[in-house]
């Protein structure tokens, strides 16, 4: 696991995060298309005066679906609460949170392909019909009570669409899917950034980063901060491109952007399956990752840049992934004649 790519758990690069999102639609760079459809969506809710229609955003972690829900709640005008599929382990604390929400409400659940089965019932009547049934006393006397919910609007994040159950998935009317950021937006999400946080940048500077920053906003601003630090040390407290590239060979973020787990994934797959096809948990065991992470955080930007290929027997790497580590594939067919 590489601190690059996981959520920080250090406080202050949390905070900083939290002063980086953007807070209105206008802000947030990129994505054009889910931008240009949410924000028909919230006009033609707030003209009709009625709660926006549950949306869930799905994507690879960083892209900016947090971001989103908590603009959607400030376009609307309304409250959000924001909670995790994990964390709703019981249909009570579902209802705790459903039954505080305001009309028109935002409930953001993040993770949603995580929520437990039980829980879930009980998610499909309130999105629907509105209304929960809960549980009350215990033993003979236990009864179920139908509690009546403000319309309000689930806004559901996913990593993992696939996950879904159907009717789950279904109960969405907006269904929009992120995408890995173009380095020109990344750019501009770098500069905006360092702004934000008074750090000087030159273009070249930002150009590297973004190239470097696997298409992922939060990793943009993760290179952003650390780049800073090497520029304070060792430079003259300005990012430019030779800073940035000294930066990021001292982070071993390479000129791909692959961090050092994205190149252990790739090796073992050369070194210690000639190549693949290998399965996603023989992989883990290999790098010592959770399969869950490498498959949600590491694989889907390996596959989209052309490292590797999924394939019914399981994971191999391409031509390119070779070429990358200046590597010859070995000739399978020669070493099989052999034995
Ligand atoms: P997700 O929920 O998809 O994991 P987040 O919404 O938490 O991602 O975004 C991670 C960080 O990236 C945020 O703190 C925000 O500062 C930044 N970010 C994401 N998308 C954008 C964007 N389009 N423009 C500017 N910053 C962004």
């Amino acid at each position: 696991m590489t601190d690059l790519i996981r959520p920080s758990r250090i406080d202050e690069d949390l905070e900083l995060e939290l002063s980086l999102r953007p807070q209105r639609l206008t802000e947030f760079i990129g994505q054009q298309k889910v931008k240009d459809n949410l924000s028909v969506f919230v006009e033609a809710a707030r003209q009709r005066g009625e709660a926006l229609d549950h949306v869930l955003l799905y994507g690879p972690p960083g892209l900016g679906k947090t971001t989103l829900a908590m603009i959607l709640s400030r376009e609307l005008d309304v409250d959000i609460k924001t909670t995790t599929g994990p964390v709703l382990e019981r249909p009570g604390d579902l209802a705790g949170l459903l039954t505080n929400l305001m009309p028109k409400d935002v409930l953001f659940i993040d993770e949603i392909h995580r929520v437990n089965n039980v829980v879930e019932e009980y998610l499909y009547s309130a999105m629907e019909d509105y209304n929960i049934s809960i549980l009350i006393d215990k033993g003979p006397s236990a009864r179920s009570v139908q509690i009546g919910l403000p319309p309000f609007t689930l806004v559901g994040a996913t990593t993992r669409a696939g996950l879904l159950t159907s009717p789950m998935r279904a109960r969405f009317g907006v269904v929009l899917r992120m995408d890995y950021y173009e380095p020109a937006d990344l750019e501009k999400i770098i500069t905006r950034s360092a702004k934000i946080l008074q750090i000087p940048i030159d273009q070249e500077g930002a150009v590297e980063l973004a190239k470097r920053s696997r298409g992922t906003p939060r990793i943009a601003n993760r290179l952003l901060r650390r780049t800073r630090d090497f520029a304070q040390v060792l430079g003259d407290n300005k990012i430019t491109k030779d800073v940035a590239q000294h930066a990021l060979n001292r982070l071993e973020v390479d000129e791909r952007g692959l961090d050092e787990m994205d190149k252990r994934i790739l090796l073992a797959i050369i070194e210690k399956y000639e190549g693949g096809p290998v399965g996603l948990n023989t992989i883990a065991v290999a790098v010592n990752e959770e399969s869950d992470t490498i498959e949600e955080m590491y694989e889907p930007y390996l596959i989209q840049e052309g490292f590797i290929k999924r394939t019914p027997r399981g994971r191999m790497v391409t031509p390119l992934a070779y070429d990358h580590f200046n590597l010859k594939p070995v000739n399978k067919g020669h070493q099989n004649s052999l034995f």
